[in-house]
């Protein structure tokens, strides 16, 4: 570290950034049914994409046809590159320095990042013994923005519709709710930003839509909120070749629903393959499971990964201990992960 950085960022650590070679990549909860179709149909057939100019300054065609999903105004929406962009856009616009964010604990470790970044103060509340949300404890925490997570990444689990109602409707200032794997889950905030004024929902291509590659992510809100966010957003961040492949995702809804029950189908053989193996598995409302496992996580992790697999390690996060976190595959992926992390645990004995 030189002495010329900013107090805010110093001590951070690099992010996730693993040797992934031709491994099987159960470590990220992306699709597991690989890149998107009309996507990829898509970049086979352009030829006259225009590269000497800059795309749509705020992703205008893209924003049309989010509206025309959600049945909402294209004023409802900011896009940008990934929804982790958008969550920084979030902070810049709504939090100064002397302020602070609310958090619970465990969630997504990049609230934490941007908040820091952004030199932005954070309060943690843990989560309670299922990972629903101690809702008198948060609201009585000073802060500005609220954060909430739901589906949670990484404990899997949908926070309760009414704990999460009741917290956008007693908090006094924005409340973001991280619908990064709303596709999967049963209850959906997005729709509600018309109704509440506070109300900020960001979602990604990144998951169901199998698009992680592209970076495209976006938020819902009041058009009033979501004209003040593009106004700091950086301009042209989300490129043309990304929105397009957005747009054709889109209109592909069929897909969607695909990919989903994919996940219905594999959720449950899934956690009782991991059961019977030792593991203690969290419920799942998403396309990945929390698990603790049965032999150390360091262990089963590169075992693992010696073996082809990558998951994610989670066991050095307080709550988390020796727990790792795993996509949901479909009926061969999970048969290779359950194979190879027997044959892990069975080298332990
Ligand atoms: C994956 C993920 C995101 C980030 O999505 P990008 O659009 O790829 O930036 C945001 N929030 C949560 C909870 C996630 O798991």
């Amino acid at each position: 570290m030189t002495r010329w950085t900013r107090p805010s960022v110093r001590g951070l650590q690099p992010y996730y950034n693993p040797m992934v070679e031709d491994r099987i990549r159960m470590d990220t909860s992306t699709n597991v049914l690989g890149s998107n179709p009309a996507a990829t149909t898509l970049l086979n057939s352009i030829r006259d994409v225009d590269l000497n100019q800059y795309p749509s300054t705020y992703s205008d065609d893209l924003r049309k046809e989010l509206a025309a999903l959600y049945g909402l105004e294209p004023d409802n929406f900011v896009v940008g590159n990934g929804s982790d962009e958008i969550l920084d856009i979030i902070y810049k616009t709504y939090l100064s320095f002397d302020e602070n964010v609310v958090l619970h604990y465990p969630t997504y470790s990049l609230h934490d990042f941007f908040a820091h970044i952004n030199g932005t103060g954070v309060t943690q509340v843990d989560l309670d013994e299922e990972f629903q949300l101690d809702t008198e404890n948060m609201l009585s925490k000073p802060g500005k923005l609220l954060v909430l997570c739901t589906p949670n990444n990484p404990t899997g689990n949908a926070l309760r519709r009414d704990d999460v109602l009741h917290m956008i409707e007693s908090w006094k200032g924005p409340v973001l709710v991280d619908e990064a794997y709303g596709e999967y889950a049963k209850d959906a905030y997005l729709p509600l930003v018309t109704e509440y004024d506070n109300l900020i929902v960001t979602r990604t291509f990144s998951k169901a839509y199998a698009l992680a590659g592209m970076r495209v992510g976006y938020c819902a809100a009041s058009e009033e909120m979501a004209d003040e966010m593009m106004r700091v957003k950086i301009p042209y961040s989300l490129n043309r070749v990304s929105e397009m492949c957005a747009i054709a995702a889109l209109k592909d809804q069929g897909f969607i629903r695909r990919s989903v029950d994919v996940v219905d189908r594999n959720r449950v053989p899934l956690m009782r393959g991991l059961e019977e193996l030792g593991f203690e598995v969290f419920p799942s409302q998403s396309n990945f499971i929390m698990a603790l496992s049965p032999v150390p996580a360091d262990t089963l992790i590169s075992g693992l990964r010696d073996k082809g697999v990558l998951i994610r390690d989670f066991s050095t996060k307080r709550r988390l201990e020796n727990c790792v976190r795993t996509t949901i595959g479909d009926e061969e992926l999970n048969a290779i992960l359950l194979e190879k992390a027997r044959e892990v645990i069975e080298e332990c004995r």
